[in-house]
């Protein structure tokens, strides 16, 4: 990252006028810069946010909004903007695996369209499919809405020094070429895989490394599954006599737009050197005219930072983690680091955030960082059972519909595990979190596929339909809230909190189902949904109780 890094169509910086000042400057408006500057925003705190491109999507990435997004979607207020986004209601969501999409079926796993979808018992929200040309925007108005949040596209960070008590940072315009120096008393680096913030603070990545070169080709054909007499799905695998080699997924089906992946390319192909009409022949089964839209070749990774930042400097997102697309778990992993660090960043800068608040940021997402990269990986290797290929699997034959039946089993069971991940999605926890205060009793089992609800401390507090028809989700907000099954008094810790400027709730709460979650009498909520601390009675020193969650102590 330095002042010469520019293209030549881009106008020379001139020289710095004035500094300003903002409490958090954001580098990178892909979908986690903008999820953090929604929160900071949502929480009246004021933040600029550059990105280097216009922001419009050529090519989009993510399609799955999970369910732990969706929550905090939910308490931004933005979850039925994502649910009324162009994915048409009544298209099954199905994932299916086929020779081609002409072609044999080995095996579907349904999955009901949105528009028949009802929460499940443990959320009050669904995984939504909404391409990225849906979401960055939704995102983008939200933040943009929130006051104090300014978003300035073709606007590169050309350079920072970070101190004790600031961080100035080089901004350059690239339709003016003007450059200004701007301070700011936090940077937050959410500048993707290729992170020149990440480099320039000395942070290496750690991991597996580069697992391939997979390849994009973006696509209209509307009517396709007509055209090739198959019954509606979202996403299809596509395994032939050479073996699982490619995913077809609709994007826009309103629209046509489709996305064809070859899971592996040579590495030494470019988009110009793709033969586009020969990998869409092979993964349709036949002829098709098609509308191209444009070819990409990107990096499938397994990484993770070494720190999640370094004094006044953060990062988050890609710039922290590379994990195969597999099980839909860069982006959402990604907001949630925004969500964690925008509470600290917060409340740091309102004052009530203790002088470790900040450290615990590392400690907390870190692992979560390593847990999901591991595990879409794993997700990724499953494909690797199905490389080898058998010619047999395309015979109209009595053997070639049994292996194609065994197969298809194999495959909904293995490779089909990437989409059965509600204990991915939600339990994950702050294990040893500095800030949260374990009770000693053992944690629930870790599984990918199944959710334990679970209210020990560290974990996502549980969902319960409360009788007026809200989530426990619904009762937290921006502030500490302290859930009580019964009443004891809780005088001393509504004190503690008040002398220490942490807003914090009480809210009682009867409900039998819900104490029987919650397993005890008290349990301390955090601005993130996350448990803090639980017990039957106040600790005798509340004082000290709100000063470990606060990050004082
Ligand atoms: C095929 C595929 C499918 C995927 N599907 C899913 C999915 O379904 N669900 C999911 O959760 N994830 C998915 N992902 C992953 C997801 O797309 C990424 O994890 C996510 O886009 C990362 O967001 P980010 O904001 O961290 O980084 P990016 O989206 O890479 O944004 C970084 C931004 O920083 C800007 N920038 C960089 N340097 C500067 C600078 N110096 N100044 C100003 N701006 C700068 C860049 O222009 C860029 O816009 C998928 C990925 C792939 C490849």
């Amino acid at each position: 990252m330095d002042a010469t890094e520019n293209t030549s169509a881009v106008p020379r910086p001139t020289a710095p006028r004035a500094a300003r000042t903002v409490p958090v400057l954001i580098v990178g408006g892909g979908p986690v810069g903008l999820a953090l500057a929604a929160e900071l925003g949502w929480r009246g705190v004021g933040c600029e946010l550059v990105e280097q491109s216009d922001g419009a999507i050529t090519t989009p990435k993510m399609n799955e909004v999970n369910t732990r997004t969706m929550e905090f979607c939910r308490r931004w207020g933005i979850a039925d903007a994502v649910r009324q986004c162009p994915f048409p209601d009544d298209h099954p969501l199905d994932v299916v695996f086929v020779t081609s999409l002409a072609g044999y079926e080995l095996a579907r796993m349904r999955r009901p369209p949105r528009g028949q979808q009802h929460a499940g018992g443990d959320s009050p929200e669904r995984m939504q499919i909404c391409s990225q040309i849906w979401f960055d925007p939704i995102l983008r108005n939200f933040a943009q809405g929130q006051p104090g949040v300014t978003l300035r596209h073709r606007t590169r960070l050309q350079s920072f020094a970070a101190a004790a008590d600031g961080v100035t940072a080089e901004l350059h315009d690239l339709d003016s070429g003007r450059c200004e120096t701007i301070n700011a008393d936090y940077l937050v680096g959410c500048d993707g895989a290729t992170s020149a913030i990440r480099d320039a603070i000395g942070v290496a990545l750690t991991g597996q490394g580069t697992l391939g070169h997979p390849l994009h080709l973006f696509f209209r054909a509307p009517d396709l599954l007509e055209r090739c007499g198959r019954e509606p799905g979202v996403f299809f695998l596509a395994i032939d006599r050479h073996g699982l080699w490619a995913n077809i997924r609709v994007v826009d089906p309103a629209n046509g737009l489709w996305r064809l992946m070859a899971l592996e390319t040579d590495g030494k192909q470019t988009p110009e050197s793709v033969d586009r009409a020969a990998l869409l022949q092979r993964a349709i089964g036949r002829p098709i005219d098609v509308q191209w839209q444009g070819v990409s070749i990107w990096t499938r990774r397994s990484v993770v930072a070494e720190r999640y930042g370094q004094g006044r400097v953060f990062l988050a997102g890609d710039a922290v983690h590379q994990l195969s697309p597999t099980g839909a778990l860069g982006m959402n992993t990604g907001i949630g680091d925004a969500v964690d660090l925008g509470w600290k960043l917060a409340a740091v800068l309102q004052g009530w955030g203790g002088a470790r608040l900040l450290a615990s940021y590392d400690a907390e997402r870190r692992p979560i960082g390593l847990r999901n990269v591991a595990m879409a990986t794993e997700f990724h290797f499953a494909h690797g059972e199905f490389r080898g290929g058998t010619a047999a699997i395309e015979d109209d034959s009595d053997a070639g519909r049994a292996l194609r039946a065994r197969l298809g089993a194999s495959l909904a069971r293995d490779v089909g595990r990437m989409f059965r991940t509600a204990g991915l999605q939600l339990g994950y926890r702050y294990e040893a979190s500095p800030i949260c205060v374990a009770d000693g009793t053992p944690p629930t089992p870790d599984d990918p596929e199944a959710f334990v609800p679970s209210a020990r401390p560290g974990s996502r507090a549980p969902h319960a339909w409360l009788a007026d028809g809200r989530s426990t989700l619904d009762l937290f907000s921006r502030g500490f809230v302290l859930l009580r099954f019964a009443a004891p008094d809780t005088a001393a810790l509504e004190q503690a909190a008040r002398t220490r400027g942490v807003q914090l709730g009480v809210v009682d709460v009867d409900d039998p189902a819900a104490a029987a979650l919650y397993e005890r009498r008290l349990v301390l909520v955090r601005p993130d949904g996350h448990v803090a601390w639980r017990g039957d009675t106040i600790p005798v020193d509340a004082a000290a109780l709100i000063d470990r969650v606060r990050g004082a102590a």
